[in-house]
């Protein structure tokens, strides 16, 4: 692969600016290689959703007060006491939901605390990534207006199993507190169980489990092993040694180059209109629960209610439509004998709005985290290529040309006159960035629906819809059908 690379870098010749791309880093990654967190739906009894709301209840007083101890070191004194405060709040809550319960949400706040600690430290030695938001020490569980707690429960791996009674249901026994609860959804790996996390999402409750792919449980816990579908991650392998360059953006999801000379563009149509659409309803929400603050709180409450369901519509409606274009495109490069993908990864993400700012950060983190969760199944390797001005710079010249980019997404060379669709100009300046001039042989176009993927060039291989079986037509005096 090395050999072919350079044999590409030569290509490019007096490029002064080739540079490397690197590894995905760890923290637009999930926390470990073969970790796949799957989240079904609970649904508990009348009986049992009151149970959890307890549980869940003593959890975060427990977080939100230990938290509350540690900010207040951390902003008086700098420094926070980690094992002092642990001690503390133990022996103070092992009674209430039980020692292993109270060591869980102790953990998770350490993790938590570490990590902030871990950032800033990044951020001294000036090698945190400017996209990255500056960091902020760990929030409390709950919601900032209604000053309600986030319920949250958090299980130890040994202290429940699955019971799965088909493919899309089951239960989860939750072994110190005797609750078998029902759940739904589809289980897709197999292995070894880690920490549950029970949360409680706008008025559902869902769980999220982590399962370390194909690994066995321990001899101690022989029920943490949750059998799902598959047992290895990579199943399949690239087919070539080809590679892809990808730009991600919200008119185009992806705009793809491959050096094959195939260019993809799946179009964030729908996504974009959700987008907006949602962003309205939460407007709208949150202005008239505003404008009520001096009428009664029961009104303002239920507006609130209100924004908060659009909040979190919003992000499940998103989460399916990116979710099932990062599977398309996974399978569309491994068909394409795509073996390694390289993202444009800005330094800085257009900050125009600076409500959209953290929403689109958020999600381009997420969407970069599960495309290289999904491309290892494939066996394709996903790099990042940081850079700036690549949908500024011509891809012809290497040079910005001032107002290139005009409308309906064009970019226009001022020195060729050559119009090139902005995205897969910003694709193509990417592979040039890493070393590799790529040209387009031909434009494929799809769009993402929530019914799947679909292509907008007409005569494509049949992924649209099913063929279309038509009646004979009926011809008047030719007697009857065949
Ligand atoms: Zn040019």
């Amino acid at each position: 692969m090395a050999g072919q690379q350079k044999q590409r870098m030569s290509l490019v010749g007096g490029n002064p600016t080739v540079m490397p791309a690197m590894e995905v880093p760890n923290l637009l990654k999930s926390k470990k290689e073969s970790v796949r967190t799957v989240r079904l739906r609970l649904l508990p009894t009348k009986q049992q959703d009151k149970r959890l709301r307890k549980i869940a209840g003593t959890c975060s007083k427990l977080w939100n007060q230990i938290n509350y101890a540690r900010r207040k070191m951390f902003f008086e004194e700098k420094r926070i006491n980690i094992e002092e405060t642990y001690k503390e709040f133990y022996e103070r809550y092992k009674k209430l939901v039980g020692s292993v319960t109270t060591q869980q949400v102790l953990n998770k706040n350490n993790e938590a605390w570490n990590s902030f600690f871990k950032l800033l430290k990044l951020k001294k030695e000036g090698k945190l990534l400017p996209s990255i938001k500056k960091p902020t020490p760990p929030g409390y569980w709950k919601d900032k207006i209604l000053g309600k707690r986030i319920r949250g429960i958090i299980i130890r791996s040994d202290r429940y199993y699955v019971e799965q009674v088909n493919n899309g249901e089951g239960y989860i026994i939750l072994k110190d507190f005797s609750v078998k609860v029902k759940y739904v959804g589809r289980i897709k790996w197999s292995g070894r169980q880690g920490r549950l996390e029970i949360k409680y999402e706008f008025n559902r409750w869902f769980a999220y489990i982590p399962i370390e792919v194909g690994v066995m449980p321990s001899k101690n816990n022989p029920r943490g092993y949750v059998r799902g579908g598959c047992d290895i991650i990579q199943r399949k392998k690239p087919r070539g040694e080809e590679a892809a360059f990808i730009d991600m953006g919200l008119n185009n999801l992806f705009a793809v180059m491959t050096t094959c000379g195939d260019a993809i563009l799946v179009k964030g149509g729908v996504v974009k209109s959700e987008y907006y659409w949602w962003k309205s309803e939460k407007r709208n929400a949150q202005s008239t629960r505003d404008s009520m603050r001096n009428d009664s709180l029961e009104v303002w409450r239920r507006f609130h209610r209100r924004y908060l369901r659009a909040l979190f519509k919003s992000s499940e409606r998103l989460r399916h439509l990116y979710r099932t274009a990062v599977r398309f495109l996974a399978k569309e490069l491994h068909e394409r004998s795509v073996k390694n993908v390289y993202l444009g990864y800005p330094y800085m993400i257009t900050q125009d709005n600076g409500n959209e700012y953290n929403t689109n950060i958020w999600w381009f983190r997420k969407l970069t985290q599960w495309l290289h969760d999904v491309l290892k199944e494939y066996g394709i390797e996903l790099l990042i290529v940081f850079e700036d001005n690549t949908s500024r710079e011509c891809s012809i010249c290497h040079v910005i040309h001032e107002n290139a980019r005009v409308h309906r997404g064009l970019y226009v060379c001022s020195v060729s006159g050559k119009k090139i669709n902005a995205d897969l100009n910003a694709a193509t300046n990417i592979a040039y960035r890493v070393g590799y001039v790529v040209s387009v042989k031909k434009i494929e176009s799809f769009v993402v629906t929530h019914n799947g993927v679909k292509p907008v060039t007409p005569l494509r291989r049949g992924i649209a819809q099913d063929p279309a079986v038509k009646p004979p037509p009926f011809r008047a005096g030719r007697g009857s059908y065949p």
